[in-house]
């Protein structure tokens, strides 16, 4: 069955000193026999050229690897308009990615904040979904204060990074049930979590991620034991994110 993997990052992180290669992504997928994902820049520093060239590194990824891996834009909001503006069509319309990220703890962007509104409305006019880190960082990464914006757009998908991770599971859930939009990307949560995860929301919510390559193999294990029907094993490891990304497998 193919598998794919909806949050994997790329670069080097300066707010989170991690750092991942394109080799090293493709020599931990080729062992796991995972099929390929959506890249995200790790967070670069804050110049423009910075995101710009972690943004080229993945489209270099994307075109190396068609329909297999695709990318996905991260800047701060908190440039100017018109510059994130003109990135995030530059990424979406010159370079194919499908989606936009948010993550408030590093980006120090309160998800329903201005700028963060700003996101979401680019979003819109782009028709692409937004990926928005919840779990670590609390009062930002609170899944609660991304209602506010996800009520806003009804039209903009949202993937909830980590499903509120281990404290604020309850909070993803809850606004997964109630909103269409809203999706859920489980990477760190605990089995039981994913279970429970699974038994409210059901798979066509739920996506298969890693976050980190090192959390690969613990995350196959875990939706080893929590999806044994074949319907939803197919469901969460590529159905939904091919769904709510739009892509093109080849
Ligand atoms: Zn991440």
């Amino acid at each position: 069955m193919r598998i794919l993997d909806a949050h994997v990052h790329l670069g080097e992180d300066c707010v989170f000193d991690e750092v991942q290669t394109e080799q090293e992504i493709i020599d931990t997928f080729n062992e796991y026999g995972v099929y390929g994902g959506i890249i995200q820049p790790f967070i670069p520093r804050m110049y423009i050229k910075d995101t710009m060239a972690i943004h080229d590194r993945i489209a270099a990824m994307t075109r190396a690897y068609p329909n297999r891996f695709f990318g996905m834009m991260s800047m701060n909001p908190h440039f100017y308009r018109e510059d994130y503006e003109k990135e995030a069509k530059r990424c979406i319309k010159e370079l194919g990615f499908v989606g936009i990220k948010l993550t408030p703890i590093a980006h120090a962007a309160h998800p329903s904040n201005k700028d963060s509104i700003m996101v979401f409305e680019v979003a819109r006019e782009l028709g692409v979904p937004v990926m928005v880190h919840t779990g670590a960082g609390v009062p930002f990464a609170d899944p609660m204060q991304i209602a506010k914006p996800i009520e806003a757009f009804p039209d903009v998908k949202v993937v909830l990074a980590h499903g509120g991770g281990a404290n604020m599971i309850t909070s993803a859930i809850y606004l997964a049930l109630r909103y269409d939009n809203v999706y859920l990307e489980p990477s760190w949560v605990s089995v039981m979590n994913l279970e429970g995860m699974y038994k409210q929301v059901g798979a066509s919510k739920i996506m298969f991620s890693s976050d980190m390559l090192a959390n690969l193999p613990v995350e196959l294990q875990k939706y080893n034991l929590v999806f044994k029907n074949e319907a939803d094993r197919e469901q969460v490891f590529y159905k939904t994110v091919t769904e709510v990304f739009s892509l093109k497998l080849a």
